[in-house]
């Protein structure tokens, strides 16, 4: 066992994680706060570094899920797994949706804030972005690895992003509990959601859209929403009042 890589794939995990739930999620697709523009961009930043080869555009990404929430599980919803044979075929559905958006965005809404850096965006865009993140991760194992077979770990670096992505939206809305009845099929998948960050409490969050925590019941349990209201404690960011 090497136990650097271990940590190395769980310190990716959850940092990319976290920028996916905290930044893409409840910021850029349902703004449920605001950030200060410095805030705003070090995470637009530390997502770009944090979710490196496997980059997901912002504003692509809450075009995609605010689509996801109008057509929860019908037939024009991007990625329901009810409409697929395989988790394969979801995500190749859903990278293919989400590319087309990234090169031709639409369905904006006119009240909501998309956040865009037109640079990074650009050089998201490139063959040079991936090749040069396989460098980084490729120079970064030479540190750690003890056999040359463990570079074949850096296949999950790589994806991290989509395996994130893969897990919510098959799992999310096909295995688990329900504490609410909604048209849709959204479970929550675990009682404590460790794994995903409160990410897979998806019957609770198509309840309660803007509800910043996830977790609903005595026993559930949103790891992001404490770091969140930390946040807000140092007035990081703001919460929308209704
Ligand atoms: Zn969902
Ligand atoms: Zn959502």
């Amino acid at each position: 066992m090497n136990w650097s890589i271990a940590l190395a794939l769980v310190a990716h995990w959850y940092i990319s994680l976290f920028c996916q739930t905290f930044y893409l999620h409840r910021y850029a697709s349902h703004a449920m706060f605001t950030l200060p523009f410095w805030v705003d961009r070090f995470f637009y930043f530390l997502t770009f570094c944090a979710q490196g080869a496997s980059f997901l555009n912002p504003k692509a990404y809450a075009l995609l899920h605010q689509a996801h929430h109008k057509y929860s599980d019908t037939e024009k919803d991007p990625h329901s797994p009810h409409f697929y044979p395989s988790i394969k075929k979801m995500m190749l559905k859903t990278f293919h949706d989400y590319h087309s958006l990234v090169r031709n965005p639409k369905g904006e809404r006119e009240d909501h804030y998309y956040p865009e850096w037109p640079l990074l965006d650009k050089f998201a865009k490139t063959k040079f972005h991936t090749i040069l993140w396989i460098g980084i991760y490729a120079f970064l194992y030479s540190f750690i690895v003890t056999s040359p077979w463990q570079y074949s770990f850096l296949i999950l670096h790589l994806l991290m992003g989509p395996l994130q992505g893969a897990a919510v939206n098959w799992f999310g809305h096909k295995l688990g509990y329900r504490n609410y009845s909604l048209p849709d099929q959204s479970k929550n998948t675990l009682p404590i959601d460790f794994f995903l960050m409160g990410e897979l409490y998806q019957n609770n969050h198509h309840q309660f859209p803007m509800d910043l925590n996830f977790a609903k019941k005595w026993f559930e349990w949103d790891p992001a929403y404490p770091i969140i209201f930390l946040m807000k404690k140092f007035h990081l960011l703001r919460i929308q009042e209704s």
